[in-house]
């Protein structure tokens, strides 16, 4: 391929992913198994990790700066929307000192009628620090993944395995937030072991990386990045990027709103270990946000006092965090009270795990705090979406890195699911299951209680579930609440041991936001719950807006 630095700069993409950026240099992308990465050398466009190793760029600097565009604040006005961009730039800030842990990458898929925005962020940014798609540049034999163990070089060319952020489409509802192994050995091969830091600026000039929202005319496109890279390079790369532009798509489908989905659920937990309550503890997985969107503290007489949220050190399972309540001393909840806990946090599939309540003395008492989750059942109907070229007023001649959908589903069954941990000392006792469809935006988490069941049921809203009555789940199992669909649309381990029920006279709810209760305790009478949860609520997500954002004028070259 020849390219025309002073006019043209990008040439059409012929098939799927091949991806062209334009930097004022007129550069192609490259990738590289697992690592990605870019260049001006075709095939392709993807580096030769092997044969010309430099050929690519990165940044030259450590303290990289980012500036939300007006633009974007006027798409995406809710603060919380950009919370997850700065999370996105904090897994890729802390990726020198991240260990690849045993689990190659974190995707976690699922339908829901959103696309969520961090988990776009997170690999637009990896476009900005020079990858590409690791499963396009294996269509060039041009990915490649390290032959040493613990090592980013040498390297061979490679398949990818899978899940990575740097795949081309994630499909509406999945996640995926954490940095593969192979994102990781991209960073190693490009950076080594510099830390590089990334902070927010409100200075045009300081600006470094511009976030912006414009529409793409590609619904199926959720953004697309230009890295812009000058002359010369560095030790490793040939060229250095000086300048990154992320654009978010303001006008995707009404059912693919980038935003975040949330879920919130609080637990009344009846106290009849014996023993009074000092702390409590539950264990989240799914997102490694470590400030929770919402936490609910037994405010009353005997109030949590302290509420922390701490981390997972354990690189192997690098979500999990571990939500911890306290009482002031002598403050403790008293045997036969009943507590309140609850939490909501930025993805809509997590689950609590190894919830205990600890008495003074350090004594811990599972409890069988119960997890709902709404639930589709999809089947594919169609190919992933090509990465499209775009129109896009600011860059009407140029071909972005972007990242577009999945192939299209259609849902064949919906419903929720409900599970118990698996740390529970033995089975697990459900009854009294309850739904009730609520209004968008009408509950918060401190209104996910008995109160408002009683008040929901006082209105007539509450709709029990009439071939549930008493289930036993053993740990660890999901109980499929079936309300459009058969039982051909349970997975078939829930099937063949009868973790399911049909309840079509909830047909009528499925897409609403629900309100669920259910009870449970477990045969060692130490304890009943009360769930209380707040399931299928509406992403909180941008808003259409048709407007092309006004060009932007490139920062020149340093
Ligand atoms: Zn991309």
């Amino acid at each position: 391929m020849r390219l025309n630095p002073v006019r043209m700069a990008c040439l059409p993409v012929r098939f799927v992913a091949i991806v062209v950026v334009c930097g004022v240099t007129g550069l192609w992308p490259a990738n590289a198994s697992g690592m990605a990465f870019w260049s001006a050398v075709s095939p392709g466009g993807y580096t030769d990790l092997v044969g010309s190793p430099t050929d690519r760029g990165c940044w030259g600097k450590t303290t990289i700066a980012y500036r939300f565009a007006p633009s974007f604040l006027a798409a995406f006005p809710n603060p919380g929307l950009r919370d997850q961009i700065r999370l996105a730039f904090e897994e890729w800030d802390t990726a020198s000192a991240t260990p690849p842990g045993s689990q190659y990458a974190y995707k976690h898929a699922g339908y829901k009628k959103y696309v969520d925005l961090r988990t776009v962020a997170v690999h637009e940014i990896g476009h900005i620090l020079g990858l590409a798609h690791p499963e396009e540049a294996h269509g060039s034999g041009r990915n490649f993944a390290p032959t040493v163990a613990g090592s980013c070089s040498p390297v061979a060319a490679a398949a990818p395995p899978g899940d990575e952020v740097m795949q081309h489409t994630i499909s509406a509802g999945n996640t995926n937030h954490v940095l593969s192994h192979d994102e990781l050995n991209a960073y190693c091969s490009s950076y080594g072991t510099v830390d590089l830091d990334f902070v927010e600026t409100g200075s045009i000039l300081s600006t470094d990386i511009l976030i912006r929202a414009a529409d793409l005319f590609a619904p199926n496109t959720w953004a697309v990045a230009h890295p812009f890279t000058t002359l010369p390079g560095t030790a490793a790369c040939d060229k250095t990027i000086f300048f990154g532009l992320i654009t978010f798509n303001t006008n995707t489908a009404p059912d693919r709103k980038i935003g975040r989905m949330s879920k919130g659920i609080n637990w009344d937990y009846h106290n009849l270990s014996g023993q009074p309550i000092r702390s409590m503890t539950v264990k989240t997985n799914t997102t490694n946000n470590p400030v929770p969107l919402a936490h609910y503290d037994n405010p009353g007489s005997h109030p949590f006092t302290l509420f922390t949220t701490s981390p997972s050190a354990d690189p192997d399972h690098k979500e999990d965090l571990l939500h911890a309540w306290q009482t002031p001393p002598r403050g403790e909840v008293p045997v036969n009270a009943v507590a309140h806990i609850g939490l909501e946090l930025d993805v809509w599939h997590w689950a609590a795990l190894e919830p205990k309540a600890i008495a003074p003395g350090g004594t811990a008492t599972a409890i069988a705090l119960v997890t709902a989750s709404s639930w589709y059942h999809t089947v594919v109907t169609g190919s992933p979406f090509a990465s499209a070229p775009t129109r896009d007023g600011a860059w009407a001649d140029r071909l972005p890195l972007g990242l577009t959908s999945g192939p299209p589903e259609t849902v064949l069954a919906s419903g929720f699911v409900l599970s118990v941990p698996e740390s529970l000392p033995g089975d697990a006792r459900l009854s009294d299951l309850a739904v009730a469809a609520v209004p968008d935006d009408d509950l918060t988490l401190a209104d996910l209680n008995r109160a408002t069941l009683q008040a929901l049921a006082a209105e007539q809203r509450v709709r029990s579930v009439a071939g549930f009555g008493t289930r036993t789940l053993a740990p660890g199992r999901d109980f499929y609440v079936v309300m459009r669909g058969t039982a051909g649309d349970v997975p078939p381990d829930a099937r063949a041991e009868d973790r399911f029920v049909l309840a079509p006279e909830l047909a009528d709810i499925a897409d609403a936001p629900l309100f669920v209760y259910v009870a449970s305790d477990t045969a060692v009478p130490v304890g009943q719950v009360g769930t209380f949860a707040l399931i299928n609520t509406a992403p909180l997500a941008g808003r259409a807006v048709r407007e092309i954002a006004l060009p932007y004028v490139e920062k020149p070259a340093p």
